[in-house]
């Protein structure tokens, strides 16, 4: 994606204020921010929004939310923590390339981040919950690695993880270094 700014950014051809990056996932300092420190968390690979987001990237990503969330609270004395992320421009989306906004919060900050409340009737409710209502978890086509984990089959007795969970013990570790080490 030559012309995408974030993919430009993530392969250094421009310059960013950088302060992270896992495999798949790198996080810079918005340059109009909302708050001092207000951070984009980006997935490497280009992908325009959550709609055709690989699911290993939006697991890093929102993984690096919490990181970078936690990094804010203890560095910046962050009150609390917007994670923003929006699809489209209708929505908000300013660059096609899918990321997420991670902004400290403060008391009286002045930072508007908001919507106008509608009334919705119960019927109103209703009807959306039966439009709306997911009965089976939706298909998923494996990934490379998953369907590569699948041939291996459980022994009788041993617990199935349905769901592939990748690198969660490595992501902990990850944020209790962040919150231990003063100059990681
Ligand atoms: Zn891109």
């Amino acid at each position: 994606m030559p012309e995408c700014v974030f993919c430009k950014l993530i392969e250094g051809t421009m310059p960013s204020h950088k302060i992270y990056e896992t495999e798949f996932t790198f996080v810079i300092l918005d340059i109009n921010p909302a708050n001092p420190g207000h951070c984009l968390v980006i997935p490497k690979k280009h992908f325009e929004n959550i709609y055709d987001a690989d699911n290993a990237y939006l697991e890093d990503a929102i993984i690096t939310c919490k990181i970078i969330a936690a990094r804010l609270k203890e560095k910046l004395g962050a009150e609390g923590v917007n994670i923003i992320q929006n699809n489209e421009k209708v929505a908000g989306q300013l660059v096609e390339h899918l990321y997420f906004h991670v902004i400290p919060r403060y008391k009286d900050d002045k930072v508007v981040i908001g919507y106008n409340k509608k009334e919705a009737t119960e019927a109103d409710l209703r009807d959306m919950e039966e439009k709306l209502s997911i009965t089976a978890a939706p298909k998923q086509e494996p990934t490379k690695e998953a369907a590569e984990e699948t041939t291996e089959q459980p022994k009788e007795g041993e617990i199935e993880f349905v769901e592939e969970v990748p690198d969660e013990e490595e992501s902990e570790e990850k944020l209790r270094k962040w919150a231990f080490e003063e100059d990681y």
